[in-house]
């Protein structure tokens, strides 16, 4: 198997067969991200991933699902991705293959493209929005809008692709994560992805955000306001989905599906909001500054 840098895959994905497609990020400039540090954007050929399926095949048939790792694989031409699905289709016909996209790889597909990839062999995709808030996606330099998410992810809708979404709490920074997760809320209920990842941010070292919180320019979160941001999100998501959030970071793990389990998460959340002491606090935020990777 070739492997030629970090494997990052949602904890949802950790039991798959890794099949590399690209290496690195095309973007690279998120400030809180430290993923591809050091690793340049390469392309697997194609002789490459047939090789590995190959392997893969005869000597673990049973795979349930296909992670095919990269930061964004989405970003590839078309021809390609067609050419990838394909292979994962020869050597794995009944097997999910599932992938990373980032919103501006989104805008530069047509939906007759998101079929064509779908139909192939790739057929879902996990999108990380992070946000939906204009101010936090500028701030973190994630290099696209809130119109951008609703006009992206809108297109995998008519193309029938199935997407998760990835919320990363806490980006708006101390006294500012309600109301962000407010104006989120008014992009998500929008759209109908049919599952969010819900974690939250971990200051990296050898990030942008970690030299800014270092520096006084960005003040985090309370484990307070961690939860309640992960409780106005619970409380305001009208679409049916399902809420994944047993993340490294994140201090209250959960997995529920909206509407149905709403109460009784709120309620959860709010009992653990009302639980919290100066000592947890403490030791939640004493746990995050350990962590170099997420
Ligand atoms: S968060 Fe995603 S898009 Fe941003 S730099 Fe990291 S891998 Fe690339």
């Amino acid at each position: 198997m070739h492997y030629h840098g970090p494997i990052v895959r949602p904890q949802t994905d950790a039991d798959s067969l890794f099949i590399e497609l690209t290496v690195g990020c095309t973007h690279n400039s998120c400030t809180f991200c430290n993923f591809y540090h050091g690793y340049d954007f390469k392309i697997a050929p194609l002789s490459q991933v047939e090789e590995d399926l190959k392997e893969a095949a005869a000597v673990y048939p049973f795979a349930r699902k296909i992670w095919a790792s990269g930061g964004n694989p989405y970003c590839l031409p078309t021809e390609h991705l067609v050419k990838c699905g394909q292979l994962f289709s020869k050597y794995y016909p009944d097997v999910p293959v599932t992938t990373y996209a980032r919103v501006d790889d989104l805008l530069r597909k047509s939906v007759e493209e998101m079929v064509q990839i779908r139909e192939s062999g790739i057929h879902k995709l996990v999108v990380g929005i992070e946000s939906g808030d204009d101010e936090v996606l500028a701030a973190v330099k994630k290099g696209y809008t809130a119109a951008d998410i609703l006009e992206g992810c809108g297109k995998l809708e008519k193309a029938g692709v199935p997407y998760r979404v990835i919320y990363l709490s806490g980006l708006a920074g101390h006294g500012k994560a309600h109301e962000s997760a407010e104006r989120t809320l008014k992009i998500l209920n929008q759209l109908h992805p049919y599952m969010m990842i819900l974690t939250t941010v971990a200051l990296l070292p050898g990030t942008e955000l970690y030299k800014d919180w270092r520096e006084g320019r960005f003040e985090e979160l309370t484990e307070r306001e961690r939860l309640d941001e992960f409780k106005v999100l619970m409380e305001g998501l009208q679409n049916p989905i399902e809420v994944f959030s047993a993340t490294s970071t994140n201090s209250e793990p959960f997995w529920v599906r909206l509407p149905e389990e709403r109460a009784s998460i709120v309620d959860d959340l709010e009992g653990s909001i009302a639980a919290m002491t100066e000592e947890k606090e403490k030791l939640w935020a004493a746990r995050r500054h350990r962590m170099t990777t997420v």
